[in-house]
């Protein structure tokens, strides 16, 4: 029916109510979440947190135990029932330890993949994808002539080659370099989105993450936590672990008084929490924005540093918070560029709001 037809148009890649355990224990937990043709989905989490799990069940390398999977509309998994071996899935996978074939070159490996097509086609293809990621000059090599990473990015080539509907990375970026692997990260973006691919990429890396993704999922202990564009995540999280997860954050506790948290650098909006209840607030440290004191005013409550770090791009400053209701916070502020004060030098903090969190606190409340 035509519902069922615009759906099918609609996702290259569903999975619904996806469980998977080893023994009894839940590596997977309910998870639902699909892909966009062309849209490139990150799987982001801690270690252990079930990513690479979710993307063999996707591949067919882990036999689905309860959930439905669906390519392009067509059913490829049911548990007990219906499942497409990987290689009937037209499925493009780079695993982290992906393997050349050893005896092959690296334009043999690359054309391997490419049935059906005269011979300057296929090579003419593995070609262009070899440029694209860097390689060209290695098409004669053999696997065992390349470095970790330059093996991962033919894997990559090969995995690209007969332009799958549905792209499966694990770690694809894993051994390359810091500096190697901006550059085939942006290069590897590039070649997905040219060639229109779903992509479906497990990373550890929040970072790598924001680069690459149209969307996130990001997953702690087998469930997803949020999904959403790396924006939405970022600056609408969900709760605490998806805040900690992007990086270091401040956290003060506090009670919702009038609608709003006191805490040593301000009051906070908490206006949707219950009065008098405990609450988390999560400060980025670039949430504050640091001046020098001048008001003589002995009385007036004034900051100071405790030490301060040049980073390269960023400062990053311990401080050390007085609150009005004599409460002291010690804080984390990242300044961006050069911006070295002097320890004991006093200062004035002022909160960007955008970068300032509030959850319900999981920890019993004092009531006071
Ligand atoms: P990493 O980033 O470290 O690769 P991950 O998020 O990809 O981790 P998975 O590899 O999916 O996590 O593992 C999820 C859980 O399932 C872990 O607790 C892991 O120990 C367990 N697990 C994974 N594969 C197996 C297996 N073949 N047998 C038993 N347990 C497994």
């Amino acid at each position: 029916d035509a519902g069922t037809t615009a759906y099918r148009q609609a996702t290259a890649l569903t999975m619904e109510g996806v469980h998977h355990s080893f023994g009894n224990q839940p590596a997977v937990r309910e998870v639902d979440l699909d892909i966009a043709p062309g849209e490139v989905v990150c799987l982001l989490g801690p270690s252990g947190c079930g990513k690479t799990t979710l993307l063999r069940i996707a591949a067919g390398l882990e036999v689905l135990q309860r959930g439905r999977v669906t390519l392009d509309g067509g059913e490829i998994a049911v548990p007990k029932g219906r499942h497409v071996p990987p290689e009937k899935r037209n499925v493009g996978l780079a695993f982290q330890d992906s393997a050349l074939f050893p005896h092959l070159t690296v334009l043999e490996n690359v054309t391997f993949g490419l049935k059906g097509q005269p011979a300057h086609q296929r090579r003419e293809r593995a070609m262009t994808l070899l440029e694209q990621l860097g390689m060209a000059a290695y098409a004669e090599s053999y696997p065992h002539m390349l470095s970790g990473g330059q093996q991962q990015r033919v894997a990559l080539a090969r995995a690209l080659a007969p332009a799958p509907q549905l792209m499966l990375l694990d770690e694809p970026f894993s051994s390359l370099d810091a500096r190697l692997r901006d550059r085939i990260r942006d290069d590897t973006l590039h070649v997905l989105k040219k060639v229109g691919a779903a992509t479906l990429l497990v990373t550890h890396d929040p970072e790598e993450a924001m680069f690459m993704a149209d969307r996130i999922a990001l997953m702690r202990e087998g469930s997803i936590v949020q999904v959403g564009t790396p924006r939405e995540l970022y600056c609408a999280p969900c709760d605490p672990f998806v805040v900690a997860f992007f990086g270091e954050v401040n956290e003060i506790q506090g009670v919702v008084r009038d609608g709003r948290v006191q805490t040593p650098v301000g009051p906070v909006e908490a206006g949707w929490l219950p009065e008098g209840s405990q609450a988390l607030v999560m400060i980025r440290p670039e949430a504050l924005r640091i001046t020098e004191h001048f008001d003589p005013a002995p009385e007036h409550r004034y900051s100071h540093v405790v030490m301060a770090k040049l980073l390269g791009r960023s400062s990053l400053l311990h401080i050390c918070a007085h609150g009005e209701d004599g409460r002291e916070a010690h804080l984390h502020a990242r300044v961006p560029g050069v911006f070295l004060p002097a320890e004991g030098q006093r200062i004035d903090i002022h909160l960007d709001l955008s970068q300032v969190f509030v959850f319900p606190s999981t920890v019993a409340g004092t009531g006071t």
